[in-house]
């Protein structure tokens, strides 16, 4: 048998057309030839389970060849094969008349970005071969072998061939400036990104190049969290474990099957661009689908697999597509429904891993509606709060869980040995301290800077809650918004009435100048420190043991630091610690009263600089350098000038008690 014949197209030569103006991207060439081998092998499966076959299958495969003495690229598989009529049927007319409708629409939209370039077929072999040769042998009893050959122009030949195993061989002559696809590392690597999880080995000379198996099409019961974790690794290598996963496996309204990781989140994540690959029906499409993903959900990764994406439409008709929207709505809830049964059912585990898991759903509490609704009860703060009575260290977290508990307690881990902390929600923060704090928050935002002042709040009753992820400054202003009656205060940005003693700070002592020990120790500090810009004022601090607090703290008035916090964030620089700010002496403490003490003596004894007012004087700058010191660190310059006046000071000490 010979026949020639004309492909039935009606642009005159659609070759060139494929070659040059519809895709930038030939390499896909190979993905689509290879997805024909793969249906063709799942067809045969089909038709043998249907009974319509009854010969062997043998080992399912793909095998591609590389002659670079012919310059032929060739892809075989043992699938289901064709006859000369589903040749003329199939290639003649479904590839090339769906090669043209392709074209037609795509003529003029040539610049649009397409997410997949998918279902381009058969004739994407075009872009790269001036030739394109099957050599086929159908399933079916009694087959002939077929032979195809073409040469780029609508014409093409048919004839027989000597051909005696099942299935389909296409052969691509490449064209010159294609002739990178003899490389076996370029098939290597093509096939390692478009082909990894088709179901199917993939060979080239002998050796097996595809991974084949798709865990997200697994049943999750099927899977442990090391086929999890072992999968992320692989999808990611050298990246940090993630948090925490989300199956997705549905077959309506639509289908879509994949495994999203929440990773940790750093203060550099890009949270435009998206690491979630798309892929349909196992078959790779794109590395990113911010088109498809809700945008707070971009920072997650894995894998999502749905053949009801459209793939071969421009990337903006993709967004406003409504069954993608739909998709995109399904994955934020399912995402929010994972969070919830974590919380619900293993609180120990939401606990421990919130640090991170936080940072996640803040950011997606912050950015969409829906999800905020989904999960805003469920977000949870690190609090100064003790654990109600009963449920000492010796009860597990787990057994903590009853809805009436409003504190939960971390259990210990591996990493932090000694460390307990407690978790609260901000309603139960609000609802526990109704009385005390009046719908004010005291937080912290680095626990070991703030520790002076948590310490003051804690010893008073007050609760302060942990803010200090990187996230947290955005976090307060977004609950300020949704909160509008609450009050947020940084426990270093003011002192709370409750945590001063008005009675001890108005004592008389001189009757001559008529002015409060309060106001005398203001003036001692003004003139030593002479810092016009630092604000002094004296309070005294409620304590049964005086000692045991501060005699001094520097406060940065919440409002100040917050404008300077948003200036600095825009000029992209770190808030530097301003030289206004407010230094607040303790009049309670017994070393602001021995100053306030030893100071009057001086005055009254000697005046100018007797060596009792220069003590005083560099005991003020260190009271004032020690208050700071919890607030930002010494530049070397103000390191040697504080070692120095230490060392002063002690001395002078040591030469007045031996005197
Ligand atoms: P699509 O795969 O989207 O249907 P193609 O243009 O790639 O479109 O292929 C057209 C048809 O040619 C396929 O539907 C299939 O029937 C047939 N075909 C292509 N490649 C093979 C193959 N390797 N084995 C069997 N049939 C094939």
């Amino acid at each position: 048998m010979l026949e020639q014949g004309t492909i039935t197209i009606h642009t005159e030569n659609i070759f060139p057309i494929i070659k040059k103006s519809l895709y930038s991207n030939h390499e896909i060439f190979l993905r689509e030839l290879i997805s024909n081998a793969v249906d063709a092998i799942q067809k045969l499966k089909m038709v043998s389970r249907a009974g319509e076959y009854s010969g062997e299958i043998g080992e399912p495969e793909i095998q591609i060849s590389i002659d670079k003495n012919k310059k032929t690229l060739s892809i075989t598989d043992n699938g289901i094969g064709m006859t000369a009529d589903e040749v003329k049927k199939y290639i003649n007319q479904v590839a090339f008349s769906s090669a043209e409708e392709f074209i037609r629409k795509y003529k003029n939209a040539s610049e649009q970005p397409i997410i997949g370039h998918f279902g381009l077929g058969f004739y994407s072999s075009f872009m790269v071969a001036k030739q394109v040769e099957i050599d086929t042998l159908s399933y079916k009893e009694g087959a002939q072998a077929v032979h195809w050959s073409c040469d780029g122009s609508p014409e093409f030949t048919l004839k027989d061939s000597s051909r005696t195993t099942r299935g389909t061989t296409v052969t691509l002559h490449l064209m010159e400036e294609e002739l990178e696809y003899l490389e076996p590392a370029r098939i290597k690597n093509l096939v390692k990104t478009y082909c990894d999880f088709m179901p199917v080995p993939i060979k080239l000379d002998g050796e097996v190049l595809n991974r084949q198996k798709a865990p997200w099409r697994e049943s999750p019961s099927n899977l442990t969290k090391e086929d999890y974790l072992e999968f992320y690794r692989y999808l990611y290598p050298f990246q940090e474990e993630p948090i925490l996963w989300v199956h997705l496996n549905t077959d309506y309204p639509f289908i879509i099957n994949g495994i999203l990781y929440f990773p940790k989140l750093k203060p550099d994540v890009d949270v435009t661009k998206g690491q979630i690959k798309l892929f349909c029906n196992q078959v790779f499409v794109s590395d990113h689908c911010e088109e498809i993903i809700p945008q707070f959900l971009l920072p997650m990764r894995g894998v999502i697999d749905s053949t009801d994406i459209p793939l071969n439409v421009s990337r903006s008709a993709l967004q406003t597509d409504r069954t993608v929207r739909k998709i995109g709505d399904y994955i934020a809830k399912k995402v929010g429904d994972r969070l919830k049964e974590l919380y619900r059912d293993n609180r120990e585990q939401y606990i421990n891993t919130w640090k991170d898991l936080g940072t996640f759903v803040k950011f997606g509490v912050m950015n969409d509606e829906k999800f905020k609704k989904q999960v805003e009860d469920f977000i949870i703060f690190r609090t100064t709060a003790k654990l109600p009575e009963q449920s000492t260290s010796e009860t597990p977290t787990t057994q903590i869980q009853s809805e009436e508990k409003d504190v939960w307690q971390q259990d210990t881990n591996e990493e932090q040995e000694n460390l307990k902390y407690q978790y609260t929600t901000l309603k139960q923060y609000l609802e526990r301290n109704k009385e005390r704090h009046q719908n004010r928050v005291f937080y912290c935002t680095d626990e070991s800077a703030q520790a002076t002042y948590v310490e003051l709040h804690k010893k008073q009753g007050l609760e302060v809650l942990f803010m200090d992820s990187f996230i947290d400054t955005h976090f307060i202003n977004f609950l300020e918004r949704e909160h509008t009656n609450v009050k947020f205060t940084r426990v270093d940005s003011d002192l709370d009435q409750t945590l001063l003693d008005k009675d001890k700070a108005g004592e008389i002592v001189d009757p001559k100048t008529n002015k409060t020990r309060s106001e005398l120790i203001k003036e001692l500090f003004e003139k030593a420190l002479n810092k016009p810009k630092v604000n002094i004022r004296t309070e005294a601090l409620k304590s049964d043991n005086p000692l045991g607090t501060p005699p001094a703290v520097v406060l940065l008035p919440e409002i100040l630091r917050r404008l300077r916090e948003m200036n600095a964030l825009m000029q992209q620089q770190t808030a530097e610690f301003p030289e206004e700010h407010i230094l607040l002496i303790n009049t309670a403490h017994p070393l602001i009263q021995n100053l306030a003490n030893l100071s009057q003596g001086s005055i009254i004894q000697t005046d100018g600089q007797s060596p009792t007012t220069e003590l005083v004087n560099m005991i003020c700058n260190h009271i004032y350098d020690l208050a700071l010191m919890s607030q930002k660190g010494f530049d070397a310059e103000g390191m040697k000038a504080f070692v120095e006046r230490s060392n002063q000071v002690l001395t002078q000490l040591t030469e007045k008690a031996t005197k």
